[in-house]
C-alpha cells in the first residue's frame, strides 16, 4: 500500500482529496498547515507528498526546500492558478509533478503511479508479466516471449504505463498525463500513433490485437492473448 501525506489547507479540497486517494486503495494522512506536515515527515516518512504551494503558516516553496534538505520523498506540488512561475520555482525546488487547481482525482492519482513508477517506491522493483510480455521498469526494458523489444523512450513508456494496470481500460487522458505529462489539450493523435508503432513491434496489428485492445472512445487496454503460446511469430 503506497502511503500519502496530504497537505492542503482549503477544508473542501483536502476531504475530496483524502477520500479519492483512500478509496484508490492508499494510505492517506492530511494536514491542513505545513509546519506539523513537516514533523510528522521527519518522524516517517511518506512514500509521497502531495504538497499544496499556498498555505496559511509556510510558504510551500520554503517547505519544499525544507523538505528537500532531508528527504527524497517524491513530491506532488498543487498551485491555484495555472501559474507558470510558481510551477517553474517548485519544480526548481526539487517537486517531481505538479498539478494546477481545480484538478481531477483521475489526474492526481495518475500523477501519483506516474510518480512511483519513475522515482522509486514499492511498485518499481519488479519487472511486470502479461502473458507472454515482460515490462522492467528497473531497467526500462521489455520482452516478448524471451525476445528483446527494441522500443523508443514513449513507446516504452507507454507500454510501463499499459502494463502497470493490466486488463484495465486506461483512458487516453490518463495516457496523455502519464505519458506525455500533458492533461490538457487533445493529443489524441499522438497516442494513436505510438500505439501503432508498438503494436507493430509486439507484432500485431489494430484489426486483430493479441496485447494491445483500443476501446473505441474510451482507451487501451492490455491484456495477455487468450492463447499466449501463439507469440505471433
Ligand atoms: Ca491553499
Amino acid at each position: 500500500m503506497v502511503s500519502i501525506l496530504v497537505v492542503e489547507d482549503d477544508p473542501e479540497i483536502r476531504r475530496a482529496l483524502v477520500k479519492g486517494l483512500t478509496e484508490r486503495g492508499h494510505a492517506v494522512e492530511s494536514f491542513g498547515t505545513g509546519l506539523p506536515a513537516l514533523e510528522r515527515m521527519l518522524a516517517q516518512a511518506p512514500d509521497v507528498l502531495l504538497l499544496d504551494l499556498g498555505l496559511p503558516d509556510i510558504d510551500g516553496l520554503q517547505l519544499l526546500a525544507m523538505v528537500r534538505a532531508v528527504s527524497e520523498v517524491p513530491v506532488v506540488v498543487a498551485t491555484a492558478q495555472d501559474d507558470d512561475r510558481a510551477i517553474v520555482q517548485a519544480l526548481d525546488a526539487g517537486a517531481d509533478d505538479y498539478v494546477v487547481k481545480p484538478f481531477g482525482l483521475d489526474q492526481v492519482a495518475a500523477r501519483i503511479r506516474a510518480i512511483l513508477r519513475r522515482g522509486g517506491g514499492h511498485d518499481r522493483a519488479a519487472p511486470l508479466v502479461v502473458g507472454d510480455l515482460q515490462v522492467d521498469p528497473r531497467t526500462r526494458t521489455a520482452q516478448l516471449a524471451g525476445r528483446p523489444l527494441e522500443l523508443a523512450r514513449k513507446e516504452f513508456e507507454l507500454l510501463l504505463a499499459l502494463a502497470s494496470r493490466p486488463n484495465e481500460v486506461v483512458t487516453k487522458r490518463e495516457l496523455l498525463v502519464e505519458v506525455w505529462q500533458q492533461p490538457y489539450g487533445g493529443a489524441d493523435r499522438t497516442i494513436d500513433v505510438h500505439l501503432s508503432w508498438l503494436r507493430r513491434k509486439l507484432g500485431e496489428t489494430a484489426a486483430q490485437p493479441r496485447y494491445l485492445h483500443t476501446v473505441r472512445g474510451v482507451g487501451v487496454r492490455l491484456a495477455a492473448p487468450a492463447d499466449p503460446a501463439d507469440d505471433g511469430s
